[in-house]
């Protein structure tokens, strides 16, 4: 009705894959005649350009731009527009303060951090789609959301689909959670061939079309692993009774069991959008332009287990679990340097791995079994094994 008021959205990483996906989402949610939303502020790291153009198409209240340098273009290009702007990590973090009452926080990495705790601690919903913020903080996180009664909506695609099949008013009647992962570009790869992997091989992923450090994470696998640490954050299920399993079709997007042997899936194709829509509409539900399974034409849906020795990230996200405080935290920043660095060039694909593996085994010397309770402890772990996974680069730069 006319009356009702418009819920106000903030988007924070709105240039990025998922950033872009939230946008045609809203796009389409007039589809129904229910479009009451009002997008409120956007942000990015650098584009100016692309963050200028969506600024001047949805007409929010603020946008910032995190890279300072970037704060004069930003203001040029909207110059008489009335839109505010400002720049720097600070002004990511006040969009993220303005009051609306749902945010997407699709920020890549742990520079998502502190944005989303601040949208998060202000009783916000938030839309999650950064995982690392969960690996890194997620005590932190989880614990914010509880204290506000915000809502947290998952949007990874996998979380998404256990959140809208897992019932929470009977979460120990479920046995078990199965993490589906499409096993990446190099699933039929043997080590030997993965050891000469390049760049663009690695960000051409089969099923998903997503931001570049996410697609070389699901090429090592890191990715399931960074999922199932999320997974142990989001939902009151233990690690030990949450399973990867290798689904190349990316059809069934993960499943729940129950006690009686019941399994619950959620399926689609592979498009962010849709479960993007289900956290914007949720608890109700909300049109999505992607596209709906052909089931027939889908004909087949293949299962394999997943394969340690070729894809050890998924043995150290395990390892990071049960080392527990810190540890996910430095295997995440460990990861995220690694990654950079493969991307420019510097090292192997393997290397990324070995060098995450390294970075954890040293922290767990270092710091013992260190615990975690607030962000300066996350922010910390996290500086400390990015510069000893920067020590490993330049070794293997060296060599
Ligand atoms: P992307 O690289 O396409 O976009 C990242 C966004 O974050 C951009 O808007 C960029 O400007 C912004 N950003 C980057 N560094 C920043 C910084 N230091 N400060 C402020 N803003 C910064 O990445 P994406 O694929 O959209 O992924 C975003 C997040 O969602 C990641 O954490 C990823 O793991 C997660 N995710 C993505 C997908 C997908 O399909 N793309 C699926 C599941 C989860
Ligand atoms: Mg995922």
């Amino acid at each position: 009705s006319a009356t009702k008021q418009k819920r106000r959205i903030a988007i924070l990483g709105s240039t990025g894959s998922i950033g872009e996906s939230t946008l045609s989402v809203l796009d389409h949610a007039g589809d129904l005649g229910e479009a009451n939303f009002e997008i409120a502020a956007l942000t990015a790291n650098t584009n100016v350009e692309k963050l200028a153009e969506q600024a001047l198409k949805y007409k929010p209240e603020f946008v910032a731009v995190a890279d300072e340098s970037k704060g004069d273009d930003l203001r040029a290009a909207l110059a008489g527009s009335g839109i505010k702007c400002g720049a720097g990590a600070s002004a990511v973090e006040d969009a993220a303060e303005l009051d609306t009452d749902w945010v997407m926080a699709a920020i890549v990495g742990a520079a998502g951090l502190r944005p989303t705790l601040k949208a998060a601690l202000r009783g916000a919903d938030i839309a999650l789609a950064n995982k690392e913020c969960l690996v890194c903080a997620g005590d932190v996180l989880t614990a914010a959301i509880a204290k506000t009664g915000g809502a947290l909506l998952p949007v990874d695609s996998e979380h998404n689909a256990i959140f809208q099949v897992f019932d929470f008013d009977q979460s120990e009647r479920i046995s078990r959670l199965i993490l589906t992962a499409s096993g990446g570009p190099f699933r039929d790869w043997s080590r030997d061939e993965m050891v000469s992997a390049t760049p663009a091989q690695a960000v051409a992923h089969p099923n998903w079309s997503m931001g570049a450090k996410i697609s070389v994470d699901s090429a090592t696998m890191m990715n399931k692993g960074l999922e199932l640490i999320e997974a142990a954050h989001i939902f009151p299920v233990p690690h030990e009774r949450i399973e990867i399993l290798v689904h190349p079709q990316s059809v069934i997007h993960s499943m729940v069991e129950y006690v009686d042997g019941s399994v619950l899936a959620q399926l689609g194709t592979p498009d962010m959008r849709t479960p993007i829509a289900t956290t914007l509409a949720w608890p109700t539900r909300t049109p999505s332009p992607s596209a709906k399974i052909d089931f027939a034409q889908v004909a087949k849906l293949t299962f394999e287990a997943p394969d340690l020795i070729r894809f050890p990230a998924l043995r150290l996200a395990r390892e990071a679990i049960m080392a527990g405080g810190i540890m996910p935290a430095a295997l995440n920043a460990a990861n995220e340097v690694a990654v950079a660095s493969f991307l420019a060039g510097g090292i192997k694909f393997l290397e990324i791995a070995a060098i995450s593996e390294q970075v954890l085994d040293r922290s767990v010397k270092l710091n013992g079994p260190a615990t975690l309770s607030t962000l300066e402890e996350a922010m910390d772990a996290d500086s400390q094994a990015r510069r000893m996974a920067e020590e490993c680069v330049a070794a293997k730069a060296a060599a």
